[in-house]
């Protein structure tokens, strides 16, 4: 206990919720081949804290700022709780607030992912208009809410497999007016043992109420400031 409270000091970790796993003292602990391949050597801090809470199935609340490693933080959890691809359908779902984002987290998560054959995929303006796009095989479906809402609403879109759902740049997609739209994204992943998880660089209140209202039970991490 004393070590955990020691790394989380040292790393500016601040946390709060119940039983809240400890953090991640190196990448080794992981046994996991897929980060060895994008070659970096230590986890951020952000990193230390929510790739353990993921792991868990812990719900998640997690702040830290731009260029702090928040996509790896999410995406190799996933990966390493999904295990394989499959073709069961749409098993996570990223969302992004704006297209030029959800393309580079798709191609960072590919980065991450490399050597297994995952599905990562963006969704684009032709998979959207494709009729066969339900028989896609995707494991990770990244998306802007606009998008992935007006398919849900069509029914051409279903998420009911989905076992995480990431709101990555929560701040931005408030400021930018996506609520409605991530109503019904979170509604959309009916699966009752969805795990929602909210990525953000700062946390105003109103990202503190959509977390207190979508989340249950989860696990608050902030690395430094709040707000910085
Ligand atoms: P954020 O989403 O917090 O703004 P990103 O996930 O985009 O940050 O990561 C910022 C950069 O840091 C990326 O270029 C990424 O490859 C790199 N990065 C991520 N994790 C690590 C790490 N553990 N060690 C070194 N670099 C990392
Ligand atoms: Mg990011």
């Amino acid at each position: 206990a004393e070590a955990v409270n020691v790394l989380r000091k040292r790393c500016r970790l601040h946390v709060s919720g119940q039983n809240v796993p400890p953090p991640l003292m190196s990448f080794d602990d992981l046994r996991s081949k897929n980060i060895h391949a994008s070659g970096y050597t230590e986890p951020t801090p952000i990193q230390r804290q929510a790739i353990p809470t993921l792991l868990a199935e812990r719900e998640c609340l997690a702040c830290a700022q731009t260029g702090s490693g928040k996509t790896l933080a999410f995406i190799l959890p996933i990966l390493m709780s999904l295990k394989v691809p499959s073709d069961a359908g749409i098993r996570a779902v990223i969302v992004c607030p704006i297209r030029e984002l959800a393309t580079q987290t798709a191609r960072e998560c590919r980065k991450i992912a490399k050597g297994r054959k995952w599905r990562i995929r963006a969704l684009t303006r032709s998979m959207c208009l494709d009729p066969k796009l339900k028989d896609l095989p995707i494991d990770v479906l990244v998306s802007t809410p606009l998008r992935l809402a007006r398919l849900l609403k069509k029914k051409r879109v279903s998420l009911s497999g989905v076992q995480y759902l990431i709101l990555d740049e929560a701040d931005k997609l408030f400021e930018m007016g996506f609520v409605k739209q991530i109503d019904s994204i979170v509604a959309g992943c009916s699966n009752p043992k969805a795990i929602r998880a909210l990525f953000s660089a700062t946390l105003p209140d109103s990202v503190e109420e959509l977390a207190r209202t979508i989340m249950v039970d989860p696990v608050r991490i902030i690395v430094g400031e709040k707000n910085s």
